[in-house]
């Protein structure tokens, strides 16, 4: 048998939103963004779906050097950008020998490509800091910066160029339009690539998408939007997070739950106990109520999440047995709606499931 709990990756999902990416930005390269071990799906599983070799994606953003080399000695070809740049000189000659991309965002960064030397250059994307205001020279910096790296031997030309939002999620405000409109007014007549469109610019400011997008949640069939589902803009959740059931009890009335005994019965009821808790990343503070997915309904969390275990009330008719399977999120439970729950985003929730959960690639 399976070890519980698991999350399964579909692969099939992975490409299908990978394909819908592409009919929503049908002029751009795709960039998937598969940092922080492709949000929990597994680096490796999504790159091999969605890797070139099957007509995928163009290339792939990453946070950290250590993701690019993982993906350099799984075999992906693909070009490698690093969202956040390099962090040392001592980087650079890696980035040249493994051919990775880097952001420049910060003048520490020039003064090490100025007095680096380098068997070849390397390839650059200058981050303008157009509103998000964490990363990035400002609009001011740009020209003085942009001279810098023409004139640098070790940045390869030309020189791309990148900008991040910090509210494309948010449909009706209007700061997205002015960081687009202040992105292309600096690089109009530049030579090079841009791209500005996360997944959530790439969904609702078409205007943004560029030369390349760089969705990452969308890849994964999750919506960026709150309130929202991947389904509304056809895209289906890559993950299934799966455990059992292993113990069904009846419960009295009156009779408490759980560390601190937190949540009581009102009436007579079954429980079922759940192999998952946060010792997996399924998050403690998943109030009362927190829906899971069990035999063809959802059933409500009680009393506290554990270690090891949590608690549902299945009801007083429940038919569920010891072995059960049970979905926390995934296609019957979408991970957008459960965070809602929890007081998060499902962002946190896929890429915080921790070591002990098998990720496991399937068709
Ligand atoms: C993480 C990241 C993305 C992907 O964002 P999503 O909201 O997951 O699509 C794109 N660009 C940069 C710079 C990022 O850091």
């Amino acid at each position: 048998m399976k070890p519980f709990p698991r999350a399964e990756i579909s692969r099939c999902a992975l490409q299908s939103n990978l394909a819908q990416l592409r009919l929503i930005a049908p002029n751009s390269k795709v960039m998937a963004v598969v940092k922080a071990n492709g949000y929990g799906h597994g680096l490796l599983n999504v790159a091999e779906s969605v890797g070139k070799y099957n007509g995928g994606a163009d290339g792939f953003g990453l946070a950290r050097l250590e993701e690019a080399l993982q993906l350099r000695d799984g075999g992906v070809k693909g070009k490698l950008l690093l969202l956040e740049g390099f962090f040392r000189q001592s980087d650079l000659p890696i980035l040249v020998t493994h051919n990775i991309d880097t952001v420049v965002h910060h003048e520490s960064q020039l003064q090490m490509l100025e007095t680096v030397s380098l068997d070849q250059p390397v390839t650059v994307w200058i981050k303008i800091d157009t509103g998000m205001h964490r990363l990035g020279f400002s609009l001011a910096q740009f020209d003085d910066v942009y001279q810098r790296l023409q004139a640098c031997p070790q940045v390869a030309k030309p020189i791309h160029f990148m900008t991040h939002f910090a509210c494309a999620d948010e449909p009706d405000n209007q700061l997205t339009q002015l960081q687009i409109d202040a992105f292309e007014r600096k690089i109009k007549s530049l030579e090079g690539d841009c791209t500005l469109a996360n997944s959530a610019g790439t969904l609702f400011w078409p205007s943004s998408q560029a030369d390349w997008i760089r969705p990452g949640i969308a890849l994964y069939g999750v919506s960026p939007l709150a309130g929202d589902k991947g389904s509304n803009h056809k895209l289906v959740p890559a993950m299934e997070l799966v455990s059992n059931l292993i113990a069904v009890r009846e419960h009295k009335a009156g009779d408490s739950v759980g560390y601190g005994a937190f949540w009581t019965a009102k009436k007579d009821t079954r429980l079922g106990v759940v192999a998952i808790g946060y010792g997996d990343g399924y998050p403690r503070n998943a109030p009362e109520g927190t829906p899971v997915w069990i035999n063809g309904r959802r059933v409500p969390i009680v009393g506290r999440v554990s270690m090891d275990m949590l608690t549902v009330d299945l009801g007083a008719d429940a038919q569920d047995n010891v072995g059960d399977n049970v979905q926390l999120w995934g296609k019957a439970l979408a991970v957008e709606e459960v965070a809602e729950y929890i007081g998060t985003i499902a962002y946190e929730l896929v890429t915080k499931l921790t070591p002990r959960v098998l990720v496991e690639l399937l068709d």
